[in-house]
């Protein structure tokens, strides 16, 4: 039985063991809540993500480590990696982790990113704002995600709130976007070196957070989705990557921009569980398990939706065609995703008219 450790408990953790149960493969977490999603389907360490000691008990009890969000300590994955093999390496860890590194990651594969500018101090961001202009977008570069850490800067007399607001720390500034769509190319690199990609996924955010997602992405030309793959493919030989690799992209026109890449399975991703040939979490864990990935084809026309703020009830979605609930046992808090429901549909009309029923149900719950 081959045994994987997976830092951080979270649903993404959840998801990834139930894959593993159906693998043959034993999957334990490492979180510090004692009620944690994935605590609710495998065996669970309780402790800090940076506890050395607990951290040791997970490589010992594992045959290889992983992650399954990007926050993790970078020096707690090269704690574990002194141990036991740890997938992807820490070194993406590093790069997801920093936006300053990331944007200069991408630019090096010849993945073109928005204007942007590192900010470190009041006077840089006056600078910043000479080079980039208004309107943009001010980031941490450490610790964002879904839209906290960053403040829209529409005229350049907002600039000193916006960066008080984010507690005068190093940030950068980076140009508004006017972008079509958001789409994100979901990928997978194994230990071999071989890799899959699906197909291109359309997303919708609100306030910063993942809303819908839309598999396949509406009208996406076989040259848009080749572009996409070209790219994931640069930074995961560039990383020597190992497991999945979401990328965050904005479409402009038939361009690309690289927005941020997620070293793990992703939000993005979730209608692969049904709508996919290989769910994202199988590909994840037998790319770092040493083993043959599975096709990343499409089985059915297929769409997400992020279910923030409060859990339906039975009788409000499962009666709909082709709809899956995910609910992932998790207290409320403002802004909190409890749950997914994926749709699934032999055609994209079906899909679009179940779609919307969830979506109409969906933010009356949020
Ligand atoms: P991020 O945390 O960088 O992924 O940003 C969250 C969301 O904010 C993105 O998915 C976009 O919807 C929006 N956003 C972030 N950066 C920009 C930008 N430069 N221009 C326009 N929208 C942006």
């Amino acid at each position: 039985m081959t045994r994987v450790g997976i830092v951080g408990g979270g649903q993404l953790g959840m998801m990834l063991a139930e894959a593993g149960a159906r693998l043959g493969i034993e999957c334990l977490t490492l979180d510090p809540a004692p009620d944690s999603p994935a605590s609710r389907v495998a065996p669970a360490i309780v402790g800090a993500y940076d506890d050395e000691a607990k951290l040791a008990e997970l490589a010992a009890a594992s045959d290889v480590v992983t992650y399954e969000f990007e926050n993790v300590p970078v020096a707690s994955a090269r704690f574990a990696a002194e141990r036991v093999d740890v997938f992807p390496a820490p070194e993406a860890l590093a790069f997801a982790q920093d936006r300053l590194l990331e944007k200069t990651l991408f630019e090096d594969v010849g993945l073109a990113v928005a204007p942007f500018s590192p900010v470190a101090s009041k006077e840089e961001l006056g600078e910043a704002l000479e080079v980039v202009g208004v309107p943009s977008v001010l980031k941490t570069r450490r610790l964002g995600y879904d839209g906290k850490g960053q403040v829209r800067l529409a005229r350049v007399d907002e600039a000193d709130d916006g960066w008080r607001s984010l507690a005068e720390v190093p940030s950068l500034l980076e140009s508004f976007v006017s972008f079509d769509r958001e789409l994100s190319i979901l990928s997978v690199r194994a230990r071999d070196g071989r890799s899959a990609f699906y197909p291109l996924v359309e997303s919708v955010h609100r306030d910063g957070i993942l809303r819908v997602s839309t598999a396949p992405a509406p009208d996406v030309t076989p040259a848009l989705q080749a572009h996409a793959e070209a790219h994931a493919l640069a930074l995961m030989e560039r990383l020597d990557y190992v497991g999945m690799l979401a990328i965050e992209l904005f479409q402009v026109g038939e361009d690309l921009l690289g927005n941020e890449m997620a070293p793990r399975v992703h939000n993005s991703g979730h209608w692969t569980i049904e709508g996919a040939a290989t769910p994202q979490f199988e590909n994840h864990l037998r790319a770092i398990c040493g083993w043959a990935l599975g096709p990343t084809t499409l089985t059915a026309f297929s769409a997400m939706v992020n279910l923030i703020g409060r859990m339906p009830t039975e009788g409000e979605l499962l009666g709909l065609p082709g709809v899956h609930l995910h609910p992932y046992g998790k207290a409320w808090r403002p802004g909190r995703k409890l749950g997914h429901v994926t749709v699934v549909a032999e055609d994209r009309d079906t899909r679009d008219r179940v779609l919307q029923q969830v979506t109409r149900t969906a933010d009356n719950l949020g």
